[in-house]
């Protein structure tokens, strides 16, 4: 079988295991079902995930001109302390900022390798948890804006991580904490201006990825450089393609890349 497409990342859906979903624009590829199975990866072209013009990705699936222009990455995206729509002022589109930024968001705890604190809209949850690779996962604070958000990172980040060690992530090298404790400790920090937002029932969510073996030296794939990869899967998690000889590929890092996928 063979299918071709745009690579955007993967779709998800909660369960026991987590199912994940390739979606072309005229067929989509059920991943779970590959597990154990050889597959193959093949490089064809670049195409920009906004204007559909087979140029060079520049970040996150955008082309260079889109990635400066488009809304959709302005720097209150991965700054969420620098959204402005509830002041009125504009960034780069006001309308769009204020669809996205004017609606309830979440600041969590995620544990995927160490606990980071991160910031997502309400409704991405638990999508922004799975494709973290979160073993687990818990609310903090629901506020009715990013900027609120936002500011509750920044203080919470003054105590605890907000990056991710992917490698740890991959390999499964875990530790279950209790993130209900770690909630608690860190509510005094959170500033005054969000402190009647506090969650303070919430418990944790588990996610359990599909995964038959995790690699021991995680070696990522660069399909720009290796344009044709062949190899038998053996997990998912996070936004990452686990294979046998121990080959990771970040689907989320390879947006905007169109690939043949063979599945033997
Ligand atoms: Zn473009």
């Amino acid at each position: 079988m063979n299918y071709q497409g745009v690579l955007t990342k993967m779709q998800t859906e909660n369960g026991s295991p987590i199912q994940y979903y390739l979606v072309f624009e005229n067929d989509f590829l059920h991943v779970n079902q590959l597990l154990d199975k050889k597959i193959s990866i093949n490089f064809l072209r670049y195409q920009c995930l906004n204007c559909n013009l087979q140029k060079k990705v520049y970040r996150q699936g955008f082309c260079y001109d889109c990635f400066f222009d488009s809304p959709q990455t302005a720097a209150w995206i991965i700054s969420p302390e620098l959204s402005k729509a509830h002041l009125g002022i504009e960034d780069r589109d006001l309308e769009y900022e204020k669809r996205i930024q004017l609606r309830p968001h979440v600041v969590y705890l995620a544990n995927s390798s160490n606990i980071k604190v991160g910031v997502t809209r309400k409704t991405q949850l638990p999508t922004r948890w799975i494709d973290q690779g979160a073993h687990e996962a818990i609310e903090i604070v629901e506020v009715p804006n990013r900027y609120l958000a936002g500011i509750v990172e920044m203080a919470l980040k003054n105590h605890i991580s907000d990056k991710t060690n992917w490698r740890m992530m991959l390999k499964n090298d875990l530790k279950d904490e209790d993130l209900v404790d770690w909630r608690n400790n860190l509510k005094q920090f959170i500033p005054e201006e969000a402190s009647e937002y506090f969650l303070e029932n919430n418990l944790e969510t588990h996610l359990e990825f599909p995964v038959l073996r995790y690699p021991t030296v995680p070696k990522p794939l660069n399909l720009v450089k290796t344009p044709f990869y062949e190899g038998v899967l053996k997990g998912i998690k996070g936004q990452y393609l686990l294979f046998e000889d121990n080959t990771v590929f970040n689907v989320r890092a390879n947006e905007g890349c169109v690939v043949s996928i063979t599945v033997n």
